[in-house]
């Protein structure tokens, strides 16, 4: 499991979803036993002595990820929405996409301030899906241990528009320059 090349698993898809984007299809990765058990437990071994005690994903690739990190960590999962899909009382934080805004969501139940976090995601690329959930942990008073990710597209520089928005420990297994 140490050895797989998870990068292999990762297929290019020229032009999607619009043209001149490069996007990268994880769905290869997840469906090859030996790349989504070493995917998870390679996150998982990363952060195993943060004292995790909630995974935070949002939707949708972030709960395929997300998910069976949390079990590994023996912590509990948090899913972040898009609004409208969580039944119960939520806090939310609004963040800029390339035209428009977006929004995520989180029960207001679901995370305290004693909370240690893990936020989980397939790929990281500007950072602004990201930095949206650190500022939602924040609004918690929780306290943010890492992000990890599948993949990081280091020509689009998440690692420093991250930094501005915690210091937390970031990871990731495949890095794109
Ligand atoms: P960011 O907010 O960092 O610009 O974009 C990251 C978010 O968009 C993640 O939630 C990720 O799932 C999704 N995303 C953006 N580009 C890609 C891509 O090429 N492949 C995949 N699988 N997800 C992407």
């Amino acid at each position: 499991n140490s050895q797989l090349d998870l990068e292999s698993l990762i297929v290019d898809i020229p032009d999607y979803p619009e043209p001149g984007v490069v996007f990268k299809d994880i769905t290869p990765l997840l469906g090859d036993p030996q790349g989504l058990a070493a995917a998870v437990d390679r996150i998982a071994e990363h952060f195993k002595d943060a004292g995790v005690t909630k995974v935070v994903g949002a939707e949708a690739r972030g709960f395929m990820v997300g998910a069976p990190v949390a079990y590994k960590l023996g912590a509990g999962f948090v899913p972040a929405r898009k609004p409208g899909k969580l039944p119960r009382e939520v806090v939310c934080e609004t963040y800029a996409l390339e035209y428009g805004t977006d929004e995520l969501q989180i029960h207001a139940d679901a995370l305290t301030p004693d909370d240690v976090v893990l936020l989980v995601d397939d790929l990281v690329a500007t950072g602004g899906t990201a930095v949206a959930q650190v500022k939602l942990v924040e609004k918690f008073g929780a306290r943010m241990a890492g992000l990890g990710f599948l993949m990081e597209l280091e020509f689009l520089h998440p690692r420093e528009v991250i930094a501005q928005a915690t210091d937390a420990d970031m990871f990731s297994l495949v890095q794109v320059k």
